[in-house]
Order: structure tokens, then C-alpha cells, then sequence
């Protein structure tokens, strides 16, 4: 044997990771008093526990506290306690601890990586150079928004008790996520980590301890999915943030529809990796290696479908399978493996049983030839070609190390085939033309976009998806907002309509008939049903009469909004403009409307000008807003910059108020249409003509046909149909207590973006009812990171 063919025999020697600290540890702790509730270790009070044991063995590792719903009620009564004093802390108390926080896990930083490797399964090159040091950094980074706050977020404060769930795949970054945002601000937690994996939040809590954090502060309990459901049925949390399967997030929006608990998800995804023809290949397989391998595939933006353009496939293909046989899969602990054990049986009889019904569907699956641990929950990476885009590989959510590859031939085909799924996490574009690139990218429905770089985070940049991938962000400034609330005035309470059979006395004296139609891509049309509401004025006489609009007819608007490309296409500039005309055109019949208003609601002539001026300047504010509400450049720890880009929500279903229905009605409107979303808008049902009466103003104002749609009905009825539809992204209401309720739980189908008055309107005519709070619940926040350097 030669030199060269002695060099090219090399093989790796072992390169284990040593585990004793580890072991000590696991050794000492008593984890039948794993609960850390109020600073105290306890047992569960049902006396339950559950098994964690080791991937890559199937050995068992702790025996831990199960807790139950008593335990729970424990923990929450013990945040409750705490928050009056943690929430009136000063900034920089809270700063303290958070940095204290950071500085002792970056003491303890092996012990937990070794730890989460043990628990998890993962390669602790991943958990030692990824998890932990990303996890610290989030400590770090939001030990300075503690002091920041009334600078960032003035008018804001931290929501209360907070319940947190996560899942297992990144049991102390996940951790990281929600506890570090919700001290920053003032909120108390109580965290539920997931079952298979509770050891390195067991260390983080005796870290808190070490560290300062107030006892009560931060309680972290263990158990499965009754306690997590425990958690998110407790009366005494304010916010529930879950991050887990979109299964149980569906579960989760259902059961705390109603109750006024604020709510992120950061769910499932099938994230697209999409390879264009002039990507340089070898960085695209590296790519896709950390894109679908890390982790095992068990990542929720998981790169699992690979579209590559059809003239490189075969080229990119052989590259993928030549790199795929280099992968080393074996004990976790070694610093050469690649590919560790999935982190139960479970997910691997899960994984092999999606593979196998692929295969059925007509994929190819392949595996490179290598040998597997004859213990331990292993799988081979795995290669699907001949995918068709129906396939469950490419649908459904394997998280396990399975790529899926289908082709495209052009750019409209690749956006075409990246958003064919009900998931909006993330997606990575790789192009060695930066241009197409950031043409790709806004295009992309995901919540996350990597160009020529994947599964990049950062505490300074959110994360979080659109669609079924759940809704919220995570780090960065729109990560905090999902823990601070501001206070909006409220109006009065919205009672259930009453019905609509009652007789209206005919007014006095003969006009010319008008009849009010429903204002459907941008012409006045009759309702589907072809019946008619009574409209009263505020004497009892009829004013006049409305459309009587149905399910068909919101079908109808929803269509016609989800075609007009040309709304949020506009550049912001172009939007503003047209919000300014709608504001020049009301104001040119403003007398008409105030009188209107008089008429219906018997507002005296003071109010009702007032209510019309107030509607005119919230239609100026918002033109002017539209093109100052923008996003941000980050500038994360890494050779890229993180466009945090503001992009609108999509179609927008708002029930509209009675309490000022003119000025309610534009509110709500008006800054939804300034970012480009397009509205299905169902007017107050008892002051629809003001709404109607708006038909002619829009008509002239050069709004595109389908940006703004009007049904007039029944708006407990035609809420029930937005909430349901699965092709409205976002949902505003303003309605009576139990048709939110109701919305919410319907709104699962999509998970759509439901905000609610919980039965309670808003005093429109405040200013906190109009600019940014409203701005920023008509947007979702896009992070595009953009990789630098030779
Ligand atoms: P899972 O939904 O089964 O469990 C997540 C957590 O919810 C666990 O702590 C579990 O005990 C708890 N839980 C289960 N049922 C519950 C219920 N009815 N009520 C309350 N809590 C309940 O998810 P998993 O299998 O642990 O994790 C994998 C999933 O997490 C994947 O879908 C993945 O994509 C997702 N994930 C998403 C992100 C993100 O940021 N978007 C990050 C990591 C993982």
C-alpha cells in the first residue's frame, strides 16, 4: 500500500466524549423529586413517575417525577405568587439575573451537553457547538431587553403567569426560547419540558437556583401530556407558549379558545431546499447535509424536501448519495458521528412506517451501505426520488433523516411546488445570483428563509412560521411582543344580535328605493340567497335594507381577495396613495355620512361629524403609516444580516363593531389594507349601511377589485363561515363573547391568525386603538438571512 492509498484507507479512529461528570450527576440526584415548583425540589404529589432512558442504548437513565394536574396547580399558585414582586423589579435586576443565568450554564456547559446528548440522542458536535452555546446566547441577549423595555416597547408590560410546553428534539434550546423572553419582561413561568427528555431542564433548574432566580420565578414541572393539558386549562396563566406537533397545537388553540389567554405556536413544518441550477453544488450538498441530517431530520424546519432544477438534478443527486455514504452514524457521544439514534421507538417505528408508505406511493427510497449499532434507536439517512408532489414524504412531517427530491423547471415552478403544503416554516434558496434569490424569497410562504445557508439562528432574529406551522415568532423584537400585552381601551360589551324578524315601522315620506347589495370583487352583487335584512334607524323606522349575505357569498369574497395579486403586490408608496384618495373621497361627503349616523345610531350632529373627521384622520394615518411600518436589519453573531421584512398577513376576515361603526369599521380596515392584505369585511349588523354607503367612495378611490370585499348578514353567522374557511389566513372580531369563542376553536382548520374582543369592542376613537398595535397584527415578520463573505 502506498502513501496516497494508505491516506485514502484512513479510517477514524474513536473519539468519545467522556461522560462521568455526567454519570456523577445522574447518580446524585434524587429524581423522584424532580418538580421544581417555588424554588423547592418535590415529588409529584400522585406519587407517579415516568422513564427517560438513552437513545442510543434503550438503557435507563431516571425515573422522574410525573407530575399531575394538583402539581401543576402548585406550580401556577407559585409563579402567581412571585410575579408582583419579579414584575415590579427594575430592568436591571432583572438584567442581573438573566446574565447571571448565562454566565452559570457557560460554566456548566459540557455537563449540558453531555446531558442532552445522553437524553436526546443527538451527536454532541451538535449539542456542544450549537444547543448549548445558542441557548446561552439567549440569556445573554435578553438579559439587555430586561433594560431595554420601556425604551422598545413603551405602553408595554409582561402579560402575567405565563405556561410554556416544549417538545424533545432541542430540550434546553427550546427551554432557552421561552424562559429568557418571558423574565426579560416580568412574566413568571411554569415550563413543562418534553417526556422523553427532562434531564438538562432538571440542571437548568438547579442553575436557577445557583444563579439568583427569585424562588417562584421560574418552575419547571415534568410530565406528559396531562400535565401539559393541565397547564393550558389553568385559569391562573395569562399566555400559553407551546412549541410541538401541529396536532397538539390544534388541540391546544381549541381548548383556551375564549378564555383570553394570549397564545404562540410554533409548530411542524416541511421545509422546501430549493437548488438552483447555477448554485454552486458542493456548498448546496453541505447544506443539505446540516439542513436534513442534523439533528437527525428530527428538526421542525428540517429541510426534508429537496427541489432542485431539473437540468443539475442527476449531477446534485450523485453528489447527495457520494456524501450521504460518508455520513458516519453511530454513538452520539463520539465527536465523529454525524447521524445519532432518533430519540425513541416510537419515532422510529413512526419514521420506518412513512418510509414504507412512501415507497407504496411510488417513491424510491435509498440508503448508502453501511452497517447500524446493533443497539439503540438508529436509522440510515434515506434519499427519496421520484416523489410526485402528493406523496406522504412529500406532505407530511417525517422528522427523522428521510429527504424527499422532486424537480422543477423554472422559478414558478420551484415557488409553485415550495408552498404546495399546509406548513410555513422555513425554506432555504440556493443560487449563486443573489438577485433571484431575493426575488424567490418574499414569494415564499415561510416564516424563516435561508439563502445559500440553512438552519441558522439567532436570538436577535425571530423564528417562527406562517400556516399550519403555528403562529408567533421567537427571539428578536417580535419574539418579545409575545409576552408583553399594552392596554387597549375597551369598549362596551357586545351582545348576541338579536334576531332579525322584528317588524321595522316604514319611514315617513317616498324617496327614490335604494337597495344596499354586497360589495364582492370590487361590484356591487346581489346576495346568493336573494334575502334581505331590515335595517332600523335609531326611532325604530326603516332605514333601509341590506343584503342578507351566506356562506356562499363569503366564498365568494374570500376567492375574490385570494385573486387580487395586485393589493399586496403594490409597493407600499402605491397602497398609501390610494388610502389617501379613500380619505379625500369620505371627506368629500362627510356631511352625508354624519348624517347617516345620526340617523341610525341617533348620535347628536357633534358626535357623529366627530366620528366622521376621526374616520377620515385614521384613513390619513394609516396612508401615511403605510410605508413607515417597515421591518429591520438585523446583524446576528455570523457573517449575515437577517432582513426582518414585513409582509402582509393575507386575507383578512373582520367582523366589524357596533359601538362607532363607521369609525370601528375603518379601524380595523384601514391598517389591514396599509399592508397589503386583502379584506372580506362584515359590517356591524346593526349599522350595515354605513358600510354600504362606503360601496361608491371605494368604487371611486381606485382600490383594486378584490382588495376589499363587503358582506352584510348576520355576523355571529358569517363569523362562524371565516373561521372556518381555510383560505383566510387572518381573522379580526368584534363580536359577542360566545361567537369568539366560537371562531377561535373553528379558526383550527389552518390555524389562521385570530384576534378577538372577547365580547368587548374597543373605544376606536382612542389612540391607542389606532397606529402600531393594529399595524403590527396586520403583518407577519419574515426573516431572510443573507450569508456574506468570499
Ligand atoms: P408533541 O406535540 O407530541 O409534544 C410537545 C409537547 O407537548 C410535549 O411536552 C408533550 O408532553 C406536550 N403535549 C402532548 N400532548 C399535549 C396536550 N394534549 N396538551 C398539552 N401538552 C401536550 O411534539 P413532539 O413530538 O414532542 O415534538 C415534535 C414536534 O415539535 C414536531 O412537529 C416539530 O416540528 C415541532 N417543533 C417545532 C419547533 C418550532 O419552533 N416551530 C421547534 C421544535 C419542534
Amino acid at each position: 500500500m502506498n502513501i496516497l492509498e494508505r491516506y485514502h484507507a484512513m479510517e477514524y479512529g474513536p473519539a468519545p466524549e467522556a461522560r462521568n461528570e455526567a454519570d456523577a450527576w445522574l447518580a446524585a440526584r434524587d429524581f423522584g423529586k424532580a418538580l421544581f415548583i417555588g424554588g423547592d425540589w418535590k415529588a409529584a404529589s400522585g406519587g407517579k413517575t415516568f422513564d427517560t432512558s438513552e437513545p442510543s442504548s434503550g438503557k435507563l437513565l431516571a425515573r422522574v417525577s410525573d407530575a399531575n394536574a394538583s402539581d401543576i396547580d402548585a406550580a401556577v399558585s407559585a409563579a402567581a405568587k412571585a410575579l408582583p414582586k419579579w414584575s415590579a423589579s427594575s430592568g436591571y435586576q432583572r438584567a442581573k439575573v438573566l446574565y447571571a443565568i448565562g454566565r452559570a450554564m457557560q460554566r456548566h456547559q459540557r455537563l449540558f451537553a453531555v446531558l442532552e446528548t445522553i437524553d436526546n440522542g443527538k451527536p454532541i458536535r451538535e449539542s456542544r457547538d450549537i444547543d448549548v452555546p445558542l441557548a446561552i446566547r439567549h440569556f445573554l441577549h435578553h438579559a439587555g431587553w430586561a433594560q431595554a423595555l420601556d425604551r422598545d416597547f413603551p405602553g408595554h408590560k409582561g402579560v402575567g403567569v405565563v405556561g410554556q410546553i416544549i417538545p424533545w428534539n432541542f430540550p434546553l434550546l427550546m427551554l432557552a426560547w421561552k424562559i429568557a423572553p418571558a423574565l426579560a419582561v416580568g412574566c413568571t413561568v411554569v415550563l413543562k419540558p418534553a417526556e422523553f427528555t427532562p434531564l438538562t431542564s432538571i440542571l437548568f433548574a438547579e442553575i436557577c437556583e445557583r444563579a439568583g432566580v427569585p424562588k417562584g420565578v421560574v418552575n419547571i414541572v415534568q410530565g406528559g401530556p396531562e400535565a401539559g393539558a393541565a397547564i393550558v386549562n389553568h385559569p391562573g396563566i395569562q399566555k400559553i407558549a407551546f412549541t410541538g406537533s401541529s396536532e397538539v397545537g390544534k388541540i391546544i388553540r381549541k381548548a383556551t379558545a375564549g378564555s383570553g389567554k394570549k397564545l404562540s405556536l410554533e409548530l411542524g413544518g416541511k421545509s422546501a431546499f430549493i437548488v438552483f441550477e447555477d448554485a454552486d453544488l458542493d456548498s448546496a450538498v453541505e447544506g443539505l447535509v446540516d439542513g436534513i441530517w442534523f439533528n437527525q431530520g428530527q428538526v421542525c424546519c428540517a429541510g426534508s424536501r429537496l427541489l432542485v432544477q431539473e437540468g443539475i438534478a442527476d449531477a446534485l443527486i450523485a453528489k447527495v448519495k457520494t456524501r450521504m455514504s460518508r455520513l458516519r452514524v453511530g454513538s452520539p457521544l463520539d465527536k465523529n458521528t454525524d447521524i445519532g439514534p432518533l430519540v425513541d421507538l416510537t419515532q422510529l417505528d413512526r419514521v420506518k412506517g412513512l418510509i414504507a408508505e412512501g415507497a407504496r406511493q411510488g417513491a424510491v427510497c435509498w440508503q448508502p451501505d453501511a452497517a447500524l449499532p446493533s443497539s439503540g434507536y438508529y436509522h440510515l439517512p434515506t434519499l427519496a426520488t421520484g416523489v410526485s408532489p402528493a406523496n406522504i414524504l412529500a406532505q407530511e412531517e417525517v422528522f427523522g433523516p428521510v429527504l424527499a427530491t422532486m424537480t422543477f423547471r423554472n422559478t414558478e415552478e420551484a415557488i409553485e411546488l415550495a408552498n404546495n403544503t399546509r406548513y410555513g416554516l422555513a425554506a432555504s434558496v440556493w443560487s449563486e445570483n443573489v438577485n433571484l434569490a431575493l426575488h424567490v424569497a418574499p414569494q415564499l410562504k415561510a416564516g424563516v428563509v435561508w439563502i445559500n445557508g440553512t438552519n441558522m439562528f439567532d436570538a436577535a432574529c425571530g423564528f417562527g412560521g406562517y400556516r399550519e406551522s403555528g403562529f408567533g415568532r421567537e427571539g428578536g423584537r417580535e419574539g418579545m411582543f409575545e409576552y408583553l400585552s399594552a392596554k387597549l381601551p375597551l369598549g362596551p360589551v357586545i351582545k348576541p344580535a338579536t334576531s332579525s324578524a322584528q317588524p321595522v315601522e316604514q319611514a315617513d315620506g317616498v324617496g327614490i328605493d335604494r337597495t344596499a347589495k354586497l360589495f364582492i370583487g370590487g361590484k356591487q352583487v346581489r346576495p346568493d340567497g336573494n334575502y334581505s335584512l331590515a335595517v332600523a334607524t335609531a326611532k325604530g323606522k326603516l332605514a333601509g335594507e341590506v343584503g342578507l349575505g351566506s356562506r356562499k357569498d363569503i366564498r365568494d369574497a374570500v376567492s375574490a381577495a385570494r385573486a387580487c395579486k395586485t393589493w399586496p403586490e403594490a409597493t407600499a408608496y402605491n397602497r398609501s396613495q390610494v388610502l389617501y384618495y379613500l380619505a379625500e373621497n369620505l371627506s368629500g361627503r362627510a356631511s352625508e355620512f354624519a348624517a347617516r349616523l345620526t340617523e341610525l345610531t341617533g348620535a347628536n350632529a357633534k358626535a357623529a361629524r366627530d366620528e366622521v373627521e376621526l374616520s377620515i384622520e385614521r384613513l390619513f394615518l394609516y396612508a401615511g403609516l403605510a410605508d413607515k411600518f417597515e421591518g429591520r436589519v438585523h446583524q446576528p453573531p455570523a457573517r449575515a444580516v437577517t432582513l426582518a421584512l414585513h409582509e402582509p398577513v393575507g386575507v383578512v376576515g373582520i367582523v366589524a363593531p357596533d359601538n362607532q361603526p363607521l369609525l370601528g369599521f375603518i379601524s380595523l380596515v384601514a391598517p389591514a389594507l396599509a399592508m397589503g392584505n386583502t379584506v372580506v369585511a362584515v359590517p356591524s349588523e346593526r349599522y350595515p349601511l354605513l358600510a354600504t354607503d362606503l360601496y361608491q367612495v371605494i368604487e371611486y378611490s381606485d382600490v383594486p377589485a378584490g382588495a376589499i370585499n363587503i358582506v352584510t348578514g348576520r355576523s355571529a353567522e358569517l363569523a362562524g363561515v371565516l373561521a372556518k374557511h381555510d383560505d383566510v389566513d387572518g381573522l379580526w372580531l368584534f363580536a359577542d363573547a360566545e361567537t369568539c369563542a366560537k371562531a377561535e376553536a373553528d379558526s383550527i382548520g389552518n390555524l389562521k391568525r385570530v384576534w378577538s374582543g372577547n365580547g368587548r369592542g374597543l373605544d376606536w376613537g382612542s389612540e391607542e386603538a389606532a397606529g402600531d398595535a393594529l399595524l403590527r397584527r396586520a403583518i407577519e415578520v419574515k426573516n431572510v438571512w443573507v450569508p456574506y463573505g468570499d
